[in-house]
């Protein structure tokens, strides 16, 4: 059986999710995953219901309860997922000093005051017009935060796909801008992560595509995670047969894992 490392996963300590880490750990020994990073929510838009939820004390008493738990059988890694780093990098920088963190998921939930999760995004635009808004946003956050892996690079995807019932998307057409935001991220030593929620969520493929892999792959990105975005224990490692297939067809051998913000593998 594939030993599989989730990156990407939610507890109570997320607005999103009323799982107990503990429960996390006992459903990820029994899907097969032998390391395990805990990404709760730290967003502070505050246009977002989960502005301002995440609280650090409670989350590190919880990291090292279930490393005493689960000592030589599950390895346990500290992250958390921030939202618009280059807009609240003051925020995050104290955040990211309550504890020796293993993994920060830089993400965009929120583009212009627009929600890129809500088909609105689009409202007034073309579809190209919301495509070059929510990069620009990524282009500002991969170029000024403090991140190691951008999360659900291509999350656009689901908006695109309650406006415009699209499954798939083709970005040539972005594909200068889309290439100059992966040559930020590879130069600056940074990764990105495959996210394989996009099914669960009804939007096709993990994300970003093997498009978009092949691309960041070529402008001298190595780092790779692979994260199920999980805010519930059945959907630990969902999808990541699929997910391990997208990395190696775009020529990567394994996905990257972290220690104290260190690449490892990959
Ligand atoms: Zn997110
Ligand atoms: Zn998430």
């Amino acid at each position: 059986m594939t030993t599989w490392t989730d990156y990407h996963v939610h507890t109570q300590f997320s607005c999103d999710s009323d799982v107990p880490m503990e429960t996390m750990c006992r459903a990820a020994l029994t899907r097969g995953i032998a390391e395990i990073a805990f990404t709760d929510h730290a967003d502070f838009e505050p246009l977002d219901v989960c502005s301002g939820y995440f609280r650090p004390e409670r989350y590190w008493e919880a990291i090292r309860r279930c490393r005493d738990l689960f000592d030589g059988q599950l390895t346990i890694r500290a992250g958390v997922e921030c939202g618009e780093g280059h807009i609240y990098g003051a925020k995050i920088a104290a955040l990211l000093a309550t504890g020796d963190y293993d993994v920060v998921l830089g993400s965009i939930h929120w583009a212009q005051g627009r929600s890129v999760f809500d088909e609105h995004l689009f409202d007034g635009l073309t579809l190209d017009e919301g495509l070059t808004l929510y990069f620009d946003e990524l282009a500002g956050l991969t170029t000024q935060a403090d991140y190691d892996v951008i999360a659900h690079f291509d999350i656009i995807r689901r908006a695109t796909h309650l406006r415009f019932g699209m499954q798939e998307l083709d970005l040539t057409r972005h594909e200068q801008q889309v290439r100059a935001i992966l040559r930020t991220v590879a130069r600056r030593g940074k990764g990105i992560e495959i996210n394989t929620s996009y099914r669960r969520k009804g939007i096709g493929e993990p994300g970003p595509s093997v498009q978009i892999l092949r691309w960041f792959r070529e402008e001298g990105g190595r780092i790779v995670t692979l994260g199920s975005d999980s805010h519930a224990p059945d959907h630990l490692a969902g999808d990541f047969e699929r997910g391990l297939a997208m990395l190696r067809e775009a020529g990567f051998e394994r996905p990257t894992t972290f220690e104290r913000r260190q690449p490892h593998g990959g």
